[in-house]
Protein backbone atom coordinates (compact mmCIF):
# COMPACT_ATOMS: atom_id res chain seq x y z
CA UNK A 1 0.00 0.00 0.00
CA UNK A 2 1.04 2.96 -0.40
CA UNK A 3 1.26 6.15 2.67
CA UNK A 4 1.35 10.33 2.05
CA UNK A 5 4.65 11.30 3.66
CA UNK A 6 3.19 14.37 5.39
CA UNK A 7 -0.71 14.38 6.51
CA UNK A 8 -2.71 16.61 8.73
CA UNK A 9 -3.34 14.76 11.72
CA UNK A 10 -3.91 14.65 15.47
CA UNK A 11 -0.72 15.41 18.00
CA UNK A 12 -1.56 14.43 21.29
CA UNK A 13 0.93 17.03 22.13
CA UNK A 14 -0.76 20.05 20.76
CA UNK A 15 -3.78 18.60 21.18
CA UNK A 16 -5.21 19.67 17.54
CA UNK A 17 -4.68 18.34 14.36
CA UNK A 18 -1.43 19.70 13.26
CA UNK A 19 0.70 18.34 10.12
CA UNK A 20 2.73 15.33 10.49
CA UNK A 21 5.75 13.93 8.84
CA UNK A 22 5.42 10.36 8.18
CA UNK A 23 8.11 7.95 8.58
CA UNK A 24 9.18 4.41 9.39
CA UNK A 25 9.94 3.53 12.75
CA UNK A 26 12.90 2.16 13.73
CA UNK A 27 12.76 -1.56 14.25
CA UNK A 28 14.47 -2.03 17.77
CA UNK A 29 17.47 -4.55 18.13
CA UNK A 30 16.00 -8.29 18.16
CA UNK A 31 16.47 -10.05 21.49
CA UNK A 32 17.98 -13.16 21.58
CA UNK A 33 16.47 -15.27 23.78
CA UNK A 34 12.92 -14.63 23.44
CA UNK A 35 10.32 -17.78 22.85
CA UNK A 36 9.88 -17.29 18.89
CA UNK A 37 14.12 -17.02 18.38
CA UNK A 38 14.37 -20.55 20.59
CA UNK A 39 11.40 -21.95 18.76
CA UNK A 40 13.00 -21.24 15.30
CA UNK A 41 16.28 -22.72 16.48
CA UNK A 42 15.04 -26.07 18.00
CA UNK A 43 12.83 -26.63 14.90
CA UNK A 44 15.94 -25.80 12.51
CA UNK A 45 17.86 -29.17 11.06
CA UNK A 46 16.37 -32.13 10.16
CA UNK A 47 12.85 -32.49 8.47
CA UNK A 48 10.47 -29.83 7.53
CA UNK A 49 11.91 -26.75 10.07
CA UNK A 50 8.86 -24.31 9.24
CA UNK A 51 10.19 -22.14 6.79
CA UNK A 52 7.37 -22.97 4.32
CA UNK A 53 4.37 -23.14 6.67
CA UNK A 54 2.94 -19.70 6.55
CA UNK A 55 3.19 -19.79 10.89
CA UNK A 56 4.41 -21.11 12.92
CA UNK A 57 8.20 -21.03 13.04
CA UNK A 58 8.44 -19.75 9.53
CA UNK A 59 7.92 -15.53 8.71
CA UNK A 60 4.29 -14.69 8.67
CA UNK A 61 3.32 -13.88 5.14
CA UNK A 62 3.02 -10.08 6.05
CA UNK A 63 4.80 -7.49 8.06
CA UNK A 64 3.80 -5.35 10.14
CA UNK A 65 4.32 -1.35 9.72
CA UNK A 66 5.16 0.64 12.56
CA UNK A 67 4.99 4.48 11.75
CA UNK A 68 6.75 7.52 13.42
CA UNK A 69 4.47 10.81 13.19
CA UNK A 70 6.79 13.66 13.92
CA UNK A 71 4.04 16.97 14.24
CA UNK A 72 6.02 19.92 12.55
CA UNK A 73 4.52 21.89 14.97
CA UNK A 74 5.92 20.99 18.30
CA UNK A 75 8.75 18.34 16.81
CA UNK A 76 7.36 15.93 18.88
CA UNK A 77 6.75 12.42 17.68
CA UNK A 78 4.31 9.70 18.49
CA UNK A 79 3.38 5.95 17.06
CA UNK A 80 0.28 4.36 16.57
CA UNK A 81 -0.43 0.74 16.23
CA UNK A 82 0.99 -0.77 13.36
CA UNK A 83 -0.47 -2.61 10.73
CA UNK A 84 0.07 -5.32 8.66
CA UNK A 85 0.63 -5.25 4.91
CA UNK A 86 2.63 -6.74 2.35
CA UNK A 87 3.87 -4.41 0.17
CA UNK A 88 4.45 -0.70 2.03
CA UNK A 89 5.62 2.73 0.08
CA UNK A 90 5.95 6.50 0.73
CA UNK A 91 3.70 8.51 -2.06
CA UNK A 92 5.71 10.88 -4.03
ZN1 LIG B 1 2.35 18.86 18.10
Amino acid sequence: MKFPKKMRTHCPFCKMHTEHKIEKAKKGKESSMTHITRQKKRRSGIGNDGKFSKVPGGDKPTKKVRLKYSCTKCGKSHQRPGFRTKRFEFKE
